[in-house]
């Protein structure tokens, strides 16, 4: 039997609330022998800095370079907004990103048929959706340098970021995008700005060639990041996987992903590079959303984000994409019998749900499947 290191950090807020209905499919799937997960806890964002005086321990991150996955929640709230910006909530993040290296963000955007009317688009254009972003996340105009903000001297200022790739960045990322497409249908859509950036330039013409010598078999199309964003909205099927940088990647994944409704419903998978010997990655699974301290305590949040996070996590770094297909499968169910926590409901589909009723239901969902 198949045997894992899980860590869970759930962090603050509602992070630890949906981060519970998890652990109860955890220990389920340990109950019945469907594998071997050995987990452990640790602390991040507010709730380490209340402990450790920064938002998240040298142990901690010891158990995370050391975890097959890591289960993250989600971090931040009022109590927290006055520390020091160096070990704000956040910054745990972000530690646990660069150290392990997680240069690739993948966001799944799926329509569950059930939610489809709870689109902003028509039925037809999101029903059966399921495309995924997949953005580079370590590099780019986020972290290129210069970076500043300069006095000119005559009453101006000047803001200067710089957008900046080296081939091996793009190489993997694109590697990445190609090796799921391979697991999906086939088809990466690789998107920049060519026409106006040299970035974009670089970064074509690596996709192109990287594709040419190592994917060939994989359908490739290039296209321009505005048109993208615009091919979004009208008419999203025509995609599988995206391939784009930080920038690009921040904003065509958001977009992406309120087709198909609320931040309560959006899983996310971060990927490092893959171990020369072991082949492992490194990963950090997280809901998109983050503490939501205005509904924290109340049994109003929706654990689908959490909960598909862990389906992503049994899919991409375990090994286990049938139970992957299955507990997907149990929550288009639980949506389909009408369930609803307060973020997915509608006039037809009414709030029913707490979120450990929802949790629960899930759970008996997948039993059911097993
Ligand atoms: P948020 O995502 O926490 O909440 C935005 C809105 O969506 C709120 O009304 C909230 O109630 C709702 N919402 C979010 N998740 C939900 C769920 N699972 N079920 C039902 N409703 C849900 O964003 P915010 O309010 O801008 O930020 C709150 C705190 O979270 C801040 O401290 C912010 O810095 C932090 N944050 C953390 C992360 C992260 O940990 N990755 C991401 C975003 C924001």
């Amino acid at each position: 039997m198949a045997s894992f290191n899980l860590l869970y950090l759930p962090g603050d807020g509602i992070g630890p609330e949906v981060m519970a209905e998890v652990k109860k499919i955890v220990a389920w799937m340990n109950a019945q022998g469907i594998a071997r997960f050995e987990t452990d806890q640790g602390l991040v964002g507010g709730s380490a800095h209340d402990a450790h005086g920064k938002a998240i321990s040298e142990a901690d991150m010891a158990k995370a370079q050391a975890a097959d996955a890591v289960l993250f929640g989600a971090v931040g709230g009022p109590k927290w907004d006055k520390v020091p910006y160096d070990v704000r909530p956040e910054a745990g993040l972000l530690r646990l990103r660069k150290d392990l290296g997680l240069f690739a963000n993948l966001r799944p955007a799926i329509c569950y048929p059930a939610l489809a009317d709870a689109s902003s688009l028509k039925k037809n254009v999101v029903e059966g959706l399921d495309i995924l972003i997949v953005r580079e996340l370590t590099g780019g105009v986020y972290f290129g340098e210069p970076k500043t903000i300069t006095d000119l001297g005559n009453g101006q200022k000047r803001g200067i970021d710089t957008q900046v790739y080296d081939t091996f960045e793009i190489e993997r990322i694109a590697r990445v995008a190609f090796d799921l497409a391979r697991t999906r249908r086939n088809k990466v859509s690789s998107a920049e700005k060519r026409n106006v950036m040299k970035t974009g330039v670089l970064w074509n013409e690596v996709v192109t060639r990287i594709h040419k010598e190592e994917y060939a078999s994989v359908q490739l199309e290039h296209v321009l990041a505005d048109n993208c964003a615009m091919q979004l909205v009208r008419w999203p099927k025509q995609y599988d996987v995206i391939v784009t940088d930080n920038l690009f990647g921040d904003v065509l994944s958001d977009v992406a992903a309120m087709l198909t409704g609320s931040l309560g419903m959006l899983p996310s998978a971060s990927l490092g590079a893959p171990d020369a010997k072991t082949k492992r990655r490194k990963s950090l699974y997280e809901p998109v959303h983050g503490s939501a301290p205005d509904i924290a305590g109340t049994g109003a949040a929706n654990p689908i984000a959490m909960i598909a996070s862990f389906g992503m996590a049994l899919r991409y770094s375990l090994a286990m994409g049938e139970w992957a297909d299955r507990l997907d499968a149990a929550i288009s169910a639980v949506l389909a019998d009408g369930l609803r926590t307060r973020d997915i409901a509608s006039e037809t589909a009414p709030a029913n749900a707490t979120t450990t009723q929802m949790g629960d239901a899930i759970l008996k969902a997948l039993q059911s499947r097993a």
